[in-house]
């Protein structure tokens, strides 16, 4: 079993590689801080992104103190508005108006999940779509899909930063998509078809009614499992040499931890690993690459990269 990340060139023949996405984030990061120091010292402006929180949900509290943190290594401002649980979707689109119209903030996000009272697809759609670093907005999405330039939605951006550091061959291969959602498995399996690398894939997307997908699962060279749903992918459901990216992130209890739960993926990794040529394990593979992919997402705001 091997660690290898960043050094290409220096990836052995080892029949299993581990995907480091913790390594591969920290190293995109302190990549951002010197362009953004250089931008700075040329007397360009510090990327700002701002984060809007609304109520106390642990996971989102936990998710937004992160992006925080990031913001800090990445050299950005980052400006946290909070709101409680009970605040009205209309102060909460004039807090998205506020956003959009102030010109020293280059990117912003609306923590998900929103209490039931707010409709989360208004939310997205007030954002304006060239500050739309989270890449939920339906031009971006839109854009995306047919292969414009846009901000791409930071989960599938960063499963594809990591194929690309990691040199893993996408182009001809049959890609296996486990999950519809609209912020992974679909726009991850339009990625992985575009032409281009990473793309070029043939790509077949399974979800909760498909009737074969063992056996998709099988022909498979890569297998992306975006399901939540713990150790669903089995070893017998992989084919020797076959990569894969465990996306799936559950909180699943156990009696060994500290805090009472343990963080599982879709794939039963210690049985999979050993078949493959690549994986991600979880924690450590996919997730620390989402902060680091909204991380990219507001340099390319703060460049006005893709929108003017
Ligand atoms: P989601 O919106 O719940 O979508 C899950 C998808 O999987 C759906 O398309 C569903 O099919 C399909 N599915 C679920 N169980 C299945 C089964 N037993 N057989 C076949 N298909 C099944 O989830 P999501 O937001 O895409 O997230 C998926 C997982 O990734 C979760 O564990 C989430 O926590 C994790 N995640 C991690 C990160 C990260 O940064 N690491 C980011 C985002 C999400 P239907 O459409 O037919 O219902």
């Amino acid at each position: 079993m091997k660690s290898e990340a960043l050094n290409n060139n220096q990836l052995t023949e080892s029949p299993m590689n581990i995907i480091d996405g913790k390594a591969t984030a920290q190293q995109i990061k302190a990549e951002i801080a010197a362009e953004v120091k250089e931008i700075v010292a040329a007397g360009g402006k510090q990327p700002h992104l701002a984060a809007v929180l609304v109520g106390h949900d642990g996971g989102s509290e936990t998710y937004v103190a992160a992006k925080c943190k990031a913001c800090e290594e990445c050299g950005f401002k980052s400006t946290l508005i909070r709101y409680e649980a009970d605040v009205t979707e209309q102060e909460l689109l004039a807090c998205i108006d506020r956003l959009n119209q102030d010109a020293d903030i280059d990117g912003f996000i609306v923590q998900l999940p929103l209490p039931k009272h707010i409709s989360e697809q208004k939310i997205i759609e007030a954002i304006d779509y060239r500050k739309d670093v989270d890449g939920f907005h339906p031009i971006n999405v839109g854009r995306t899909s047919i292969g414009l330039p846009a901000f791409v939605s930071a989960t599938p951006a960063g499963i594809l930063e990591l194929l690309k550091r990691y040199n893993i061959e996408t182009a001809g291969k049959h890609c296996v998509v486990l999950g519809r959602s609209n912020i992974v498995g679909k726009p991850v399996a339009s990625l992985m078809m575009q032409k281009g690398y990473p793309g070029d894939a043939t790509v077949t997307v399974c979800h909760s009614k498909s009737k074969d997908l063992k056996e998709q699962c099988l022909k498979a060279d890569i297998i992306i499992a975006a399901l939540g749903s713990p150790e669903f992918v089995k070893a017998d459901m992989v084919k020797d040499g076959a990569v894969i990216v465990d996306v799936g992130t559950t909180r699943v209890p156990s009696t060994v931890t500290k805090s009472g739960f343990k963080l599982t993926g879709d794939v039963k990794f210690d049985e999979v690993a050993p078949k493959c040529s690549y994986i991600t394990p979880v924690p450590g593979g996919v997730g620390p690459m989402t902060i680091c992919s909204l991380m990219m997402n507001t340099l390319h705001a703060g460049k006005k990269t893709y929108y003017r």
